[in-house]
C-alpha cells in the first residue's frame, strides 16, 4: 500500500497534512502543551461523506496563530488542505478523551452536524471535565494519602487546569461504543477495538484488509504510552493495557496511524517492546519495595531520582508508578498499610491467600 509524505498544507505552521494510506491523511494538529507538540487526528475521506478520528484542541494556524471564534481554526485548515471540511464529515470518532485529543469534539460536532462516537467508559473523563475541581481535589486527595504535601501536593495535583483552556465545550457522545462494531468510511470497513488501559475508554480502528490500525495512545512510536492510575476510574490500568497490548498485538498491525507522531510499520513488534519495558518496570518496583517498604515518593526518588520536576512532570511519573503498584496490589504481591502519620507505605504482601 503506498505511503506517501506529501506535505499538503504548504503555509500553515504547526498544521500538516498528509496522505499516508489511500484516502487515508494524517493532520498534524498544534497543542503546545506540556511539552507535547501535535497530535495526530486522521481524516478517512469517503464518496458521501467524511469521518475523522479525533480533533485536537481549540488552536490556529502559523504556530499558535488566532484560533478563531470556536477555537476551529487549526482543524478547519488541515481538513481543507485535505480536500475536506467541516461540514463533509459524518462522523468524528474520538480514541480516548484525554484533551489532546478530544477537546474540539463538541465544537467539530456542533459545526459540521456529524455524529460523535465514542467508548462508553469515556463517561469518567466526561464526568472530570464536567466538575474540574472535584476531580483536582480527589487527585489531591490521593496524592496527600501517598506522602505529598505543601506546594509539590498542589503543584502536582493542577495539571487539569492546564488545559481546560483549550477545550471550549465538553462533547456528548451521540453513540457510545462497546468495542466489535464495524462501519464503512471511505471504502474500507473498520471495526472498533476497546483497548482500555491508557484510558478505560479507550478504542481503537482496526481495518482487517489492509491491517490498518488507528491506534490512539495505544501504540506510539517513539515513548512507551502512559499507563496512569486515577482514583475512581479502573482500579487495574496496567494489567487492562498490557490485556490489550497482546489483543493489538495479535491483529498483527501492517502499519500503525498513531495519536502522536507519524505513522509506522509492524504493530505488533512496537507492542511487544511496549509491554516488555512496562514488564521490566513491574519487576523494580516490586524489588524496590521487596528490599524495603517504601512510600510513593520514596519509590519515585529511587526510580527518577531528586532532579526538580515540573507538577505536570511529578504528576505524570507518580500516576504511572501508582499504577504499577496497583498491579501488584491486584495480585497480592504487594500491599499497602497506613502509617501512623495516614501516610501509605508499601510491603510485601505475605498475607494467606483465601482458600
Ligand atoms: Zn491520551
Amino acid at each position: 500500500m503506498p505511503v506517501a509524505d506529501r506535505v499538503a498544507a504548504p503555509g500553515m505552521a504547526g498544521v500538516e497534512v498528509a496522505e499516508v494510506a489511500d484516502g487515508v491523511y494524517r493532520l498534524a494538529l498544534p497543542l503546545g502543551i506540556h511539552g507535547v507538540p501535535t497530535v495526530s487526528a486522521y481524516l478517512l475521506r469517503g464518496e458521501g461523506g467524511d469521518t475523522l478520528v479525533d480533533c485536537g484542541i481549540a488552536a490556529g494556524v502559523d504556530g499558535g496563530g488566532d484560533p478563531g471564534p470556536d477555537g476551529t481554526a487549526a482543524v478547519t485548515a488541515a481538513l481543507a488542505a485535505a480536500g475536506s471540511g467541516l461540514e463533509r464529515l459524518e462522523r468524528l470518532v474520538v480514541t480516548h478523551a484525554h484533551i489532546d485529543h478530544f477537546g474540539l469534539a463538541g465544537e467539530v460536532v456542533r459545526r459540521s452536524g456529524g455524529e460523535l462516537w465514542m467508548h462508553r467508559r469515556t463517561d469518567l473523563d466526561l464526568a472530570k471535565y464536567d466538575d474540574p475541581e472535584e476531580a483536582v481535589d480527589r487527585r489531591t486527595l490521593m496524592l496527600a494519602d501517598h506522602g505529598l504535601y505543601g506546594t509539590e501536593l498542589t503543584e502536582t495535583s493542577e495539571g487539569l487546569r492546564d488545559w481546560l483552556p483549550v477545550m471550549p465545550s465538553v462533547g456528548r457522545p451521540s453513540r457510545l461504543l462497546d468495542g466489535g462494531e464495524r462501519f464503512g468510511a471511505g471504502g474500507r470497513t473498520w471495526e472498533v477495538v476497546h483497548t482500555p488501559g491508557h484510558s478505560p475508554g479507550h478504542v481503537c480502528l482496526w481495518n482487517a484488509d489492509d491491517r490498518l490500525l488507528c491506534s490512539g495512545d495505544h501504540l506510539l512510536r517513539v515513548v512507551s504510552p502512559p499507563v496512569t492510575f486515577e482514583r475512581g476510574f479502573d482500579p487495574d490500568p496496567l494489567g487492562s493495557y498490557l490485556e490489550s497490548l497482546d489483543r493489538v498485538r495479535d491483529l498483527a498491525p501492517e502499519l500503525v496511524l498513531p495519536g502522536h507522531g507519524t505513522p509506522f510499520r509492524d504493530g505488533a513488534r512496537r507492542a511487544d517492546t511496549i509491554a516488555a519495558g512496562k514488564r521490566r518496570r513491574l519487576t523494580q518496583v516490586r524489588e524496590l519495595v521487596e528490599s524495603r517498604p517504601r512510600t510513593v515518593p520514596e519509590l519515585t526518588a529511587a526510580l527518577f531520582g531528586s532532579a526538580p520536576m515540573t507538577g505536570a512532570q511529578r504528576h505524570f511519573v507518580i500516576a504511572e508508578i501508582l499504577a504499577y503498584l496497583a498491579y501488584h496490589e491486584t495480585r497480592r504481591t504487594l500491599r499497602r498499610t497506613r502509617r501512623p502519620d495516614g501516610v501509605f507505605l508499601w510491603s510485601v504482601d505475605e498475607r494467606p491467600v483465601a482458600p
